[in-house]
């Protein structure tokens, strides 16, 4: 199978689960598991960040980070189509007792600043006390501009907020602007970054932020159930996929512009490609189910949940791309 549905779909390969099978582990529960460790002070030395937290999700791992910025009756601004909002069954309101405040991102993935400073409540015992601005970076594939970020977050700083980023692809970001990671996490207080994503690895997600703020975030994921106990074997995964993984993202990104060039020749279809590992494409309502189970059957998998996207990713290759616009053109060409 060619399975474009996202890039959560990649296998450990053979050099990663003997990375994993070779891991020392301990308890992580009790703080002695020593591949967890390195793997925390590997991200936190790569983010610029004090400390860091091996999570078994990106949504735990948010929904933690949300828990230790907030507490119960505060709220956070966050994009109406951020995964922190629209993604995560509503954790946040569900679990933390934290009031989202939604506001609609514009085209380009961000907030824009007015409608955040419109959002932020005065202190009164008729409002939710604002404390917390999350992004996203990517969003929908879409690398956040620098200079917007320095913005948003600098005003979220002058009126006394936190910022917390939602970095599950933030490596795919740096690839993608050529800049170390180091300086996208910069703005943000706190950031979590999936490793179950491009970077290929099985499970996981680190949180990173100050030492104070992850060891209340550390309270949260086990009151959350996600305190794991020989969880080295899957830090030495992410610990692998951080040492190996993360140039070849670029082939990723290639492939996706490659993928968003060959559909674009088909009548029919509308693309938009980002500079990362998404390609969407406008398809007619009716064409959806049809072209979907007509590329399954020789062997695609895509997913038409979020307009049609195809999420390229290290276990599909050039050729799997000529594969899938052949069978597109294919398919309209009937
Ligand atoms: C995947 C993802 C997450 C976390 O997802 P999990 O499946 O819980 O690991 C968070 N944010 C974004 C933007 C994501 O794409």
């Amino acid at each position: 199978m060619i399975d474009l549905r996202s890039d959560t779909v990649t296998r450990p390969s053979q050099s990663m689960l003997a990375a994993m099978s070779a891991a020392e582990v301990g308890d992580d529960v009790w703080g002695d598991d020593p591949t967890v460790i390195r793997l925390q002070a590997a991200l936190a030395e790569r983010t610029g960040k004090e400390a860091g937290l091996f999570f078994p999700s990106g949504t735990q791992s948010n929904l933690a980070a949300l828990m230790a910025h907030c507490a119960r009756g505060d709220e956070y601004i966050v994009g109406q189509s951020a995964h922190t909002y629209k993604y995560e069954g509503g954790g946040a309101a569900v679990l933390g007792s934290i009031q989202p405040q939604p506001i609609e991102n514009a085209p380009d993935g961000s907030l824009p600043l007015d409608k955040i400073a419109a959002a932020i409540k005065p202190i009164d015992n008729h409002f939710a006390r604002t404390r917390l601005l999350a992004l996203e970076n990517t969003i929908g594939g879409k690398v956040l501009p620098a200079d917007y970020v320095a913005k948003a977050t600098q005003l979220a700083r002058d009126r006394g907020l936190s910022t917390h980023l939602d970095g599950a692809r933030v490596f795919n970001a740096a690839v993608a602007s050529d800049k170390p990671v180091r300086d996208l996490c910069a703005p943000f207080d706190s950031v979590s970054v999936c490793f179950s994503k491009g970077l290929g690895a099985p499970v996981g997600s680190v949180l990173v932020g100050s030492k104070a703020l992850i060891d209340v975030a550390s309270r949260w994921r086990k009151v959350l159930g996600g305190g794991m106990r020989q969880s080295g074997l899957l830090a030495a995964a992410c610990l692998y996929a951080l040492d190996h993984h993360v140039d070849a993202l670029a082939q990723d990104h290639d492939n996706a512009a490659y993928l968003a060039a060959g559909l674009a020749q088909i009548d029919g279809i509308d693309v938009q490609s980002h500079a990362t590992n998404m390609v969407f494409a406008q398809i007619p309502e009716a064409h959806c189910a049809p072209l979907e189970a007509f590329l399954k059957e020789r062997g695609i998998l895509m997913q038409m949940l979020y307009a049609s996207r195809f999420v390229t990713h290290r276990d599909v290759s050039r050729a799997d791309i000529d594969t899938v616009i052949r069978a597109v053109k294919d398919y309209f060409a009937r």
